[in-house]
């Protein structure tokens, strides 16, 4: 299945997508179609454990990759899961489920992609007969930092450099990214917000100087954000699982199926859940949560992408974001393919911060999405009340979907099957979930999440004792203008 990139590039095979991360003309690699699953696919699928499962679907979705192949690869990536289920659906009250994502190494759901993406970057580059070292450059937001230091760590062929905004990931955040092994791995903070980082992130790709310093010591850029094909492709898988352990489950039913609430930001994570759909999985609305940088919300409701706006610093932090570049991806479908289309509201929104898809677009967009909002306030009574009622503890961006997911049903009185999908760990955030369950806390975040263990009961990964003692081996800062020297200057022995 050749990929196209959403400006209008040549198409290419899938491992050529993988290896260059973001096409020549800034745009981003999509698939020109998508394979049809049937009812009988899902009962297949239930019948396999998550590796294989996931195995089976990027087979489908990678021209270039046998299910054969991928397989060993899959085994490997869901191995260091701490469930066995790898990606489990847990039944709340009222026709909910939650899809935990969060069981991987860095108790994010980054894990479910960036576990799979050195496979599938190696493999690409091999099947490329690319010799050169393959360096990634990434921009986070907190959370796809450590995941991607934690897949590629010591990978042969492969280096990793990634730049987080200061003062703008939490505590925990900040000290798995700075803490981080590896001889082949580079962490530097930015004066600046997310949107500065991705941004100087994608300026270094386009940058002919810069790409040519790098060549010139052996090197080609690639990237692990959400960009990257490699990593959107494995996150269709669990949707597809999902629904294949709901079905099974009776829980649903393949004619009325489910709406998916999604907590969102770069809007990887949603496009892949419209990916799922767009291939027959049985899901209805698609509901984008999120924070109060409410940019997404504003568009599905006006049509308008305005990021003409103030910055919130919230506290689900990898949801503070205004420039959702996979957004990009989902317009290229909504006008049919037309990319000439696409090109041009990116440069509306590059050169004034603002596009207008205009009303038709708009009615189609509409159909498939529902949009919502949740401030901090919010974020944390649905923490509060989830626990309280359930006895279940929510994370705070996976409490902004569940605030979402209860607004949709009451605007539009849908009560079908909902999954809200969970994307960290409660322990990843222990400060603001122990507030918002009004747990008393001395001291930091590791503090926070001994009293939210006693207070709960509900057991903290032991990723976070193990984090506290970890040595600092990252103090790089720099200043937004100078990320291409920074990244220079960590292959400088
Ligand atoms: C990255 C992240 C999100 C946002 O996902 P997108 O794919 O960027 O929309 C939400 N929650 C958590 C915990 C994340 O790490």
């Amino acid at each position: 299945m050749p990929f196209v990139s959403t400006r209008g590039a040549e198409a290419i095979s899938a491992p050529e997508a993988i290896v260059r991360g973001i096409a020549p003309d800034g745009g981003l690699y999509a698939p020109l179609s998508l394979p049809h699953l049937t009812k009988a696919d899902f009962t297949r699928l239930a019948s396999m454990d998550y590796a294989a499962r996931a195995a089976w679907t990027l087979a489908l979705l990678l021209d270039g990759f046998s299910e054969e192949e991928l397989v060993p690869m899959a085994k490997a990536a869901y191995a260091r899961f701490d469930d066995p289920e790898v990606a489990p659906v847990k039944e709340l009250q009222g026709g909910r489920h939650v899809l935990e994502l969060f069981h991987g190494p860095t108790m994010a759901f980054k894990d479910m992609a960036l576990q799979m993406l050195p496979w599938l970057m190696t493999a690409s580059a091999q099947k490329q007969g690319e010799n050169r070292e393959i360096a990634i450059l990434t921009a986070t937001s907190g959370d796809t930092g450590k995941a991607a230091l934690e897949g590629f760590m010591d990978v042969p062929g492969t280096s990793v450099t990634v730049f987080y905004p200061l003062g703008g990931v939490s505590a925990v955040q900040e000290k798995q990214m700075v803490t981080s092994q590896g001889k082949n791995v580079h962490v530097v903070a930015v004066h600046g917000n997310f949107d500065d980082a991705q941004t100087g992130v994608k300026t270094l790709f386009g940058d002919p100087a810069f790409i040519e310093k790098m060549n010139a010591m052996g090197k080609t850029l690639s990237s692990a954000n959400s960009i990257n094909l490699g990593r959107l492709a494995p996150q269709v898988a669990y949707y597809l699982s999902a629904c294949a352990d709901l079905l099974a489950r009776d829980e649903i039913t393949w004619d009325e199926g489910l709406n998916v609430c999604v907590p969102t930001g770069n809007f990887g994570n949603i496009l892949a859940a419209w990916y799922a759909k767009r291939m027959g999985a049985p899901i209805r609305k698609l509901i984008c949560a999120s924070n109060k940088n409410d940019v997404l919300s504003d568009f599905i409701r006006t049509g308008v992408y305005d990021r003409r706006r103030d910055f919130h610093k919230t506290i689900s932090p990898s949801m503070d974001i205004l420039i959702s570049s996979n957004l990009e991806r989902f317009l290229l479908e909504l006008t049919d393919g037309n990319c000439a289309r696409v090109r041009s509201w990116m440069h509306s929104l590059s050169e004034d911060g603002v596009y207008d898809i205009g009303e038709e677009n708009l009615k189609k967009l509409q159909k498939i999405f529902y949009g919502g909002y949740a401030d901090d306030q919010r974020t944390a009574a649905t923490i509060r009340k989830a626990w309280e009622e359930e006895k279940y503890l929510l994370d705070p961006h996976t409490a902004v979907a569940a605030c979402v997911a209860e607004d949709y049903r009451l605007d539009t009185g849908d009560q079908a099957p909902m999954l809200i999908v969970s994307t960290a760990s409660p322990y990843k955030f222990a400060s603001d979930v122990a507030d918002a369950l009004q747990v008393k806390v001395e001291g930091d975040a590791f503090e926070a999440a001994h009293a939210l263990e006693a207070a709960t009961g509900v057991k903290a990964p032991r990723q976070v004792a193990e984090l506290k003692n970890m040595p600092v081996l990252h103090t790089r800062v720099c200043d937004k203008e100078k990320m291409g020297k920074a990244v220079l200057a960590g292959f400088v022995k």
